[in-house]
């Protein structure tokens, strides 16, 4: 288990060091701001529709590692596959970091995630949750169309 832990974090480390699709979209059809105030992540990301396919997407911004890399997987991920393969991934992703400690991690669905089955750790630590989190809110809320920022302590508030 160490051993995976380790490669795991190789490629957290590997996305937060080169991150993939970290450029502004000059054509794009949505976008939306993610914000994350407890850490300070904060980052905008665009897309470009053809359809229901995302033809091309990026961001950019700053924040810790765990949301640069989250950020880059997810837009390597959902990049040439459609709204609906999206926001099933999301779904996917997001049973994998909520799923309880102690509770047995559902192993066909980290495999099915890819790369971001390297975050599944992050259920360990509440706080980062919200970081790994982030890009993926930001990506629905562009997809929803929404123009306002949205920040992962909106509802608080
Ligand atoms: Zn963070």
């Amino acid at each position: 288990m160490s051993d995976l832990s380790e490669l795991y974090q190789q490629v957290i480390l590997e996305h937060n060091k080169t991150p993939r699709n970290f450029k502004k979209l000059e054509l794009f059809t949505h976008d939306a701001d993610g914000y994350n105030p407890l850490c300070g992540d904060h980052y905008h990301v665009w897309l470009k529709l053809d359809g229901e396919t995302i033809t091309d997407i990026g961001f950019q911004g700053s924040g810790c590692a765990i949301s640069k890399s989250s950020a880059s997987m997810m837009t390597a991920s959902v990049k040439g596959h459609t709204v609906k393969e999206a926001k099933e991934l999301f779904e996917k992703f997001h049973s994998v970091i909520m799923t309880k400690i102690g509770d047995a991690l559902p192993e066909e669905t980290i495999e099915e995630l890819g790369s971001l089955g390297a975050l599944a750790g992050v259920r360990e630590f509440p706080a980062r949750i919200k970081c790994a989190s982030l890009a993926w809110h930001a990506l629905n809320a562009a997809l929803s169309n929404s123009q306002t920022t949205i920040s992962t302590e909106s509802e608080k508030n």
